[in-house]
């Protein structure tokens, strides 16, 4: 008995290890034709081989073929896509493709890395078919594998709908395996996209955006500082704020208050979780379920940024930025130095004066002022431990990390200024540096973090500060957001954006999902 179980748990891991040496192999032999940054990680390997051991062990032979022939389906049009416009595909690339169903065959015949996909996926399925027809006495089944197959299958039906997902399943990152992308993408689309086509329907009204240039200086200096979880409240510099006004969390920007080059104000992102209102922000979508915007990318803040002829660095705190491959020169992924040695190190990667051309955008993406708050200064022991908590209280106790924090983070953008100050008068144009956090955050009793659909998470701080230049009127907004700022940096770039959906005085913030599927709500002036 002991010995037959033991049989059976070692040919069902033999059969699960083939079978996903087989799923895998689509992408490894696509690899061999096209170069593609799809990379297998433990976890994926691990996904794919639960699904390979309960899918070749299923009893009924229906449901395993219908199974894999969808699989291979899918899995060949996902390699397609890669092949035609060398990124994996979202869910609503198909339903672009049904309804432009003519264009579609016509692109495709005309491309010759199109008949790689195929090819990639025919032979390992084919493999995968004849194994199973002639090893058929040989492999174990169970009907207890269908079961576990069946409900992992609900679930992931549920799951798309349940939790904040979609735009993980919606816009697959490009390294994931085909496998795993067709897996998701297919169960975004049927369980989410499609019963949502039908019932409640997708606002697809949207017009597109239009890029028009306009005259632009021919030196400016722009410092671009995209914040995270800042929580105005706590700034001293914001007048809205009486009940901690009497701690000094911001004093380089309390010094700045009267100077006409400096604005701050409190302002709306985006949306309400990081990734999100990175997406939005850089490419500047403006209406939640305009997800056109991300896909014909006229908005992209960093493109337009190369296509005016801007050198361009990166300084990245963190791992969720756009796509920035091909637009910016120098880029710095320094999450790692920064958790180690603090978040001032970024200024080391700031370019150098002989570095500077006439136009430069040096974009830097914070960390600072994340939860856990204490994590970003108490490497320093005392230093920045100026605010403590009036009493035992968690909450009293967040407040002062976070304060503390904020004051960090104020000595950081005094650092910036001086640098600022320093390349304006050398190279002798306007320098501007202009700061967003990334979304807000919840600080206090019972409250706390951010990526929860409300207008407190997405109220959050914002200035401009310009040296070499008489003021910075142009950035007065009565109610800033993302996009209204990016307006205004465009308009400096040398860019208009016309933006046919905007009424000029509605703006949104949007909940976790570039397709409005979190929901959103909608603010006037
Ligand atoms: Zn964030």
């Amino acid at each position: 008995m002991q010995n037959k179980k033991l049989d059976f748990i070692s040919k069902i891991m033999i059969q699960g290890l083939l079978v996903t040496f087989i799923f895998m192999l689509p992408d490894i032999i696509f690899k061999l034709f096209q170069s593609s940054p799809i990379k297998f990680s433990g976890g994926m390997v691990t996904q794919i081989f639960l699904f390979a051991i309960l899918s070749s062990s299923t009893h009924s032979k229906k449901f395993r073929y219908f199974l894999w022939s969808f699989w291979g389906i899918f899995m060949t049009m996902e390699l397609c896509h890669f092949a035609f416009f060398g990124s994996l595909s979202t869910p609503y690339t198909y339903i672009w493709m049904m309804s432009e169903l003519k264009d579609t065959f016509d692109g495709a015949l005309h491309s010759i890395h199109l008949f790689y996909a195929p090819l990639s996926v025919i032979i390992p399925f084919v493999l995968l078919f004849w194994i199973d027809k002639k090893f058929d006495k040989n492999i174990k089944r169970s009907k207890i594998s269908t079961i576990i197959l069946s409900i992992a299958l609900f679930y992931m039906a549920i799951d798309v709908n349940r939790q904040n997902r979609a735009f993980f399943y919606a816009s697959e990152r490009e390294s994931n395996p085909t496998f795993i992308a067709t897996t998701r993408k297919t169960n975004f689309i049927i369980f989410k996209a499609i019963p949502k086509l039908l019932f409640r329907g997708y606002n697809t009204n949207f017009k597109p955006y239009e890029i028009t240039k306009i005259t632009s200086p021919e030196k400016i200096n722009i410092i671009y500082i995209f914040g995270e979880s800042g929580n105005p409240n706590f700034f001293s510099i914001d007048s809205a704020t009486k009940q901690t006004r009497q701690d000094k969390t911001t004093p380089h920007l309390d010094n700045l208050k009267n100077d006409a080059t400096f604005w701050y104000s409190r302002g709306f992102s985006s949306s309400v979780s990081t990734i999100y209102s990175v997406m939005m922000n850089f490419y500047m979508q403006r209406e939640p379920e305009n997800h056109d915007v991300q896909i014909n990318k006229k908005s992209d803040i960093l493109q337009l940024v190369k296509n005016a002829g801007f050198k361009s660095w990166f300084i990245e705190a963190q791992n969720t930025s756009p796509d920035y491959k091909d637009k910016i020169d120098f880029v710095y992924l320094i999450e790692n130095e920064v958790n180690k040695n603090g978040e001032e190190i970024a200024l080391n990667y700031f370019p150098k004066l002989t570095e500077l051309s006439n136009k430069n955008f040096i974009l830097y993406h914070q960390n600072i002022m994340h939860f856990d708050y204490k994590t970003h200064y108490e490497k320093f022991g005392d230093k920045w431990k100026k605010f403590k908590p009036s009493d035992n209280s968690l909450a009293e106790e967040k407040i002062s990390e976070y304060k503390n924090s904020v004051f960090y983070w104020d000595y950081i953008i005094g650092k910036i200024f001086n640098y600022a100050k320093n390349i304006a008068e050398k190279t002798n144009a306007p320098t501007y540096v202009i700061y967003m956090s990334d979304h807000g955050e919840l600080i206090g009793e019972n409250k706390r973090g951010h990526s929860i659909l409300s207008k407190e998470v997405a109220t959050i701080p914002m200035f401009v500060k310009c040296f070499n230049c008489s003021n910075v009127n142009e950035f007065k907004i009565k109610n800033p957001t993302h996009y209204r700022m990016n307006e205004k940096l465009l308009h400096i770039i040398g860019y208009h954006l016309h933006n046919p959906n905007d009424d000029g005085k509605t703006f949104y913030i949007n909940g976790k999902s570039l397709y409005g599927d979190d929901g959103f709500i909608t603010m006037t002036d």
